[in-house]
């Protein structure tokens, strides 16, 4: 079965329909990317997966939890808000604004969920923190602050900060689009690598070269609906995507 299932999803915000039917399955393991012009409705498809919206109408299931939506956007089946909240700590979001707190350090920001919602004792999550932004490049940069590190830094940092989480899925929403062209790359490479290692991972990106090397599946989303829904290579070749 797949991790996540998405079944006629739609989402309106006033008389606007953001997301108008969308299907989406992703397997264990694998990389989706998400491509499509800006309003599309990307964003919002992710942040319903994230319980940060709520939808108007369909179906989520994460890991077998089923969460659906009649048409005025009562919940027709309620997951256990104890089940909301295990999803949402598993389920890791990097943003395009990286987010992280200016205040507290990069190794700080790493451990901060790890002790405060899961209870780890700051050791280990401290001895954690270290080797995940290790596993980033940032290998002697733990006492840094966002604002002493590049924007390509301050991002994979945000990224070690989800994985901290122990996520069965990342969702990543434009995590290159605010950066200089020059630091685009070391983000890439850390996606490339966790895609490497397995982890399950939702990317929105208009970084096509990308997708069709990671991608295991490609959704080009327009006006709401999923327009075409493939392997990188049928659903890139020559198809406008933005
Ligand atoms: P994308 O990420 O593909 O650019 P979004 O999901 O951010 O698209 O937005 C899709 C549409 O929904 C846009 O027209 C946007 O203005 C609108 N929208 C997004 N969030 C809200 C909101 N909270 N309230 C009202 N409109 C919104
Ligand atoms: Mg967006």
């Amino acid at each position: 079965m797949s991790l996540l299932e998405i079944r006629g999803l739609t989402k309106a915000f006033g008389t606007t329909t953001v997301l108008d039917g969308v299907d989406l399955s992703v397997d264990a393991g694998s990389v989706t990317v998400i491509v499509g012009p800006s309003g599309s409705g990307k964003s919002t498809l992710l942040r319903c997966i994230n319980h940060l919206e709520t939808p108007d109408a369909g179906t989520i299931s994460v890991d077998g939890s089923l969460i659906a939506y009649r048409r005025d956007g009562e919940v027709l089946r309620e997951l256990p808000e104890r089940t909301i909240a295990a999803q949402r700590r598993r389920i890791g979001m990097v943003f395009q604004q990286f987010q992280l707190f200016g205040h507290m350090t990069a190794l700080a920001n790493v451990v901060e969920a790890p002790i405060g919602v899961l209870g780890r004792s700051r050791r280990d999550a401290e001895e954690r923190g270290r080797a995940l932004l290790a596993r980033v490049g940032l290998d002697g940069r733990e006492d840094a602050y966002p604002r002493q590190l590049s924007g390509g830094q301050q991002q994979r940092v945000a990224i070690a900060r989800a994985l901290a989480m122990d996520p069965t899925l990342m969702l990543f929403d434009e995590p290159t689009s605010a950066l200089d062209p020059a630091l685009v790359g070391e983000v890439l490479a850390v996606l490339r690598d966790l895609a490497e290692r397995g982890t399950t991972m939702v990317v929105v990106t208009h970084e096509i070269a990308f997708a069709r090397e990671v991608a295991d599946t490609v959704v080009v989303l327009r006006d709401g609906r999923v327009e075409r829904v493939g392997p990188p290579a049928e659903v890139l070749d020559d198809a406008p995507v933005a």
